[in-house]
């Protein structure tokens, strides 16, 4: 089972790709996650990255294609994948599917539905674990201990792009670049539309729905 998370940033994706991966018995990426892996071992490709990141712009094309077929192509993915954040522009979306044309092509698309004034209110207040990448809220789900993951211990972090200037260069971007993208799948009839504003766990009885029906 291939399958891909498309939602603007802030949405969940995060959130549940973990999860259904799990249910699936397969690994999950973030493209997100990948990049900065890349900054926090300090490679080349990390700090071209940053340079994007930080402005809320995308990384060009050929190195986010370059990094994430890398990943598709390990062995230990072959048998299937859950994509969080890629593809996200209309050339990654052709390149996913040539790299998947002698596999059948993915088998879900899943699009996570949620307003801009709910995307601001997350991602401003959001904190990750930097160990597990677990995602809370300052007000909606807190942590039990002030800035340690529930889950490992882990400190917990503001990301950069998280400050309100970059959130919302951050969404028109996602607006302008992948929107289109969203529309090249629901035209195509792969697309399954979560409401991304319910419970997580409704949201994560959504996708699980999504993926088995
Ligand atoms: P995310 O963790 O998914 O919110 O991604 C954080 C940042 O990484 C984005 O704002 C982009 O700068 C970069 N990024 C992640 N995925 C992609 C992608 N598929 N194409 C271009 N840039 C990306």
């Amino acid at each position: 089972m291939r399958v891909i998370l498309m939602g603007p940033p802030g949405s969940g994706k995060g959130t549940q790709a973990a999860s259904i991966a799990k249910r699936l018995g397969v690994e999950s990426a973030s493209s997100g996650d990948l990049f900065r892996d890349h900054q926090r071992r300090g490679t080349e490709l990390g700090q071209l990255a940053r340079s994007y990141m930080e402005r809320g712009a995308y990384v060009p094309d050929d190195v986010t294609i370059k990094m994430v077929m890398a990943w598709i192509d390990d062995p230990a993915h072959s048998a299937g994948f859950v994509l969080d954040g890629f593809p996200r522009t209309h050339a990654q979306a052709v390149a996913l599917d040539e790299e998947m044309k002698s596999q059948g092509g993915v088998d879900r698309v899943l699009f996570f539905r949620v307003s801009d004034t709910e995307l601001v209110r997350r991602l401003t207040g959001r904190m990750i674990c930097r160990q597990c990448q677990t995602p809370y809220h300052a007000i909606s789900s807190p942590p039990k201990q002030e800035c340690v993951c529930d889950a490992c211990g882990g400190e917990l972090y503001e990301r950069d792009d998280d400050k309100a200037e970059v959130v919302s260069k951050r969404i028109q971007v996602y607006g302008d670049e992948t929107e289109p993208v969203v529309e090249f799948y629901r035209r195509r009839g792969t697309l399954r539309e979560i409401d991304g504003e319910a419970t997580i766990d409704a949201v994560g009885e959504a996708v699980a729905a999504a993926v088995s029906g």
